[in-house]
């Protein structure tokens, strides 16, 4: 913005100069029902800028309801007459905008809420959604597991929701385009523990409950989001690094498990803040869970969340997301490799660091296994589509990609560009073009041809 020349003439001329911008301005308009991601055309949405939620929930494992509120703080990115959030079937009894009702309507997983009066650009506001049911996890093709999401367990539930499934607990701009802080508050029957993301606030019984308060002040996606509930064994400490960690696990896996979670998450937290840069959470930790219809682990934010598979490898590459992913955070989904490639790297990081393989022979081994006509050398990395974003291709040859760029700059120059990329975009978004800037510029080298051929090409490459 720049001021005119006429609104230095005076007080008056101000004035005057103000009104006619004022009866200028076009109406407000309703905020987009996406937030223009071509993978997920009504994922996220547009209109305002999510700053924090405080999530209210209540949940009984016996019945399966979940009873919530959820408020959340955002900004308006134009003058706003309407705006929507996602939300699956879960039904809505009330909307408050600013602690003045709103009418909503809904159309799928849309919310459309308009308040009374229309938001005007730069305001914050605070938008407040009470729902309840029982929340249906989502299946299909994108992700490995059967289910996905908010997923009711034995003893309670397991909350994992990479790509879009935040929307199956709770209202919000459910996209990792608009990170926020949280506040999150479970109530659960008394003897379950919630666990949650960032830092313990409080813990307490009243009657026949118990009411837990986690704070995660650093940015988080909504995927990334967690309220798990059930029967844990919990372990508290830090690092010999000093960052603390918490660690839940559920009891019935406590003879199942091949590998000491809490040791191998506090040495993964420390070795790769020396090689990554600085952790960027207050916290880390684990959250192992009887869930097997996941079969999967998800990078949760401070705390990954282990169902299936529990080992050192699936750990650190967790772990690693907490950088890759989690703290530096995709802005369109195509970009995935961004967070699977450099986890999967990081775990021939690991291999190499614990003296087992090097990660040249790793990059060779996954070469050298997969024929020249084989389907996985047929998926873009860089652009792998939404039904195939979880597809092997994404993590093995993004992690090929890493490898062939350390060889080309050296190490030197690659250990130099893995923190100064962490904290470049902490906290923040980036896409595969601001990674092969940050790469040139830090080895002084052209490479487009390397990323071309590894990234936006398909077929084999040739070494
Ligand atoms: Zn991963």
């Amino acid at each position: 913005m720049a001021l005119s020349r006429s609104a230095r003439l005076g007080t008056l001329a101000t004035a005057a100069a103000s009104f006619l911008v004022i009866a200028a301005a076009p109406a407000p308009t309703a905020g987009a029902p996406g937030i223009g991601d071509p993978y997920f055309p009504q994922l996220g949405n547009g209109g305002f800028d999510a700053r924090h939620y405080d999530l209210d929930i209540a949940y009984d494992p016996g019945t399966g309801r979940l009873d919530g509120r959820t408020t959340l703080t955002a900004r308006a990115t134009q003058d706003l007459s309407s705006f929507d959030l996602d939300l699956q079937q879960l039904e809505i009894t009330k909307v408050e905008v600013d602690g003045r009702r709103a009418q909503f309507t809904r159309d799928g997983d849309e919310v459309t809420v308009t308040p009374r009066r229309a938001l005007a650009e730069g305001r914050e506001f605070t938008v407040s959604v009470t729902y309840g049911g029982i929340p249906e996890p989502l299946g299909g093709p994108i992700v490995f597991g059967s289910k996905y999401g908010w997923m009711k367990t034995a003893d309670g539930v397991f909350v994992a929701c990479e790509p879009n499934a935040a929307s199956t607990w709770f209202p919000s701009s459910d996209h990792p385009a608009d990170k926020a802080t949280y506040d999150i508050r479970i109530k659960s029957p008394q003897g379950l523990t919630g666990v949650s993301n960032g830092r313990l606030v409080s813990t307490y019984d009243r009657g026949d409950s118990t009411y837990t308060h986690w704070r995660e002040s650093r940015p988080m996606a909504t995927y990334l989001a967690t309220a798990t509930i059930g029967k844990f064994d919990v372990q508290t400490g830090r690092t010999p690094g000093g960052t603390p960690i918490y660690v839940a696990i559920d009891p019935v896996l406590k003879n199942s498990n091949n590998v000491d979670v809490y040791a191998v998450t506090a040495a993964a937290t420390d070795y790769w803040s020396q090689v990554f840069g600085p952790y960027p959470f207050e916290e880390t930790g684990a959250i192992v869970d009887d869930m097997p219809e996941a079969g999967f682990s998800l990078e949760v934010q401070s705390k990954p969340a282990y169902s299936a598979v529990r080992n050192e490898t699936t750990i650190v590459h967790e772990l690693a997301h907490q950088w890759f992913g989690d703290s530096v955070s995709v802005d369109r989904w195509k970009d995935i490799w961004l967070n699977e490639g450099f986890a999967t790297y990081a775990q021939w990081l690991w291999a190499e660091h614990q003296g087992t393989r090097s990660a040249h022979d790793s990059f060779l081994a996954a070469y050298n296994a997969r024929p020249a006509d084989a389907a996985f050398w047929q998926i873009k990395v860089a652009d792998p589509q939404r039904d195939t974003m979880f597809a092997s291709a994404v993590y093995q040859r993004g992690a090929m990609t890493l490898q062939a760029l350390r060889e080309r700059i050296g190490d030197k120059a690659f250990f130099r560009l893995l923190p100064a990329w962490t904290r470049l975009h902490r906290y923040g978004n980036a896409d595969t073009a601001d990674f092969v800037r940050l790469a040139e510029r830090i080895s002084g080298q052209q490479l487009d041809d390397l990323f071309d051929t590894w990234l936006f090409t398909t077929g084999k490459p040739t070494l």
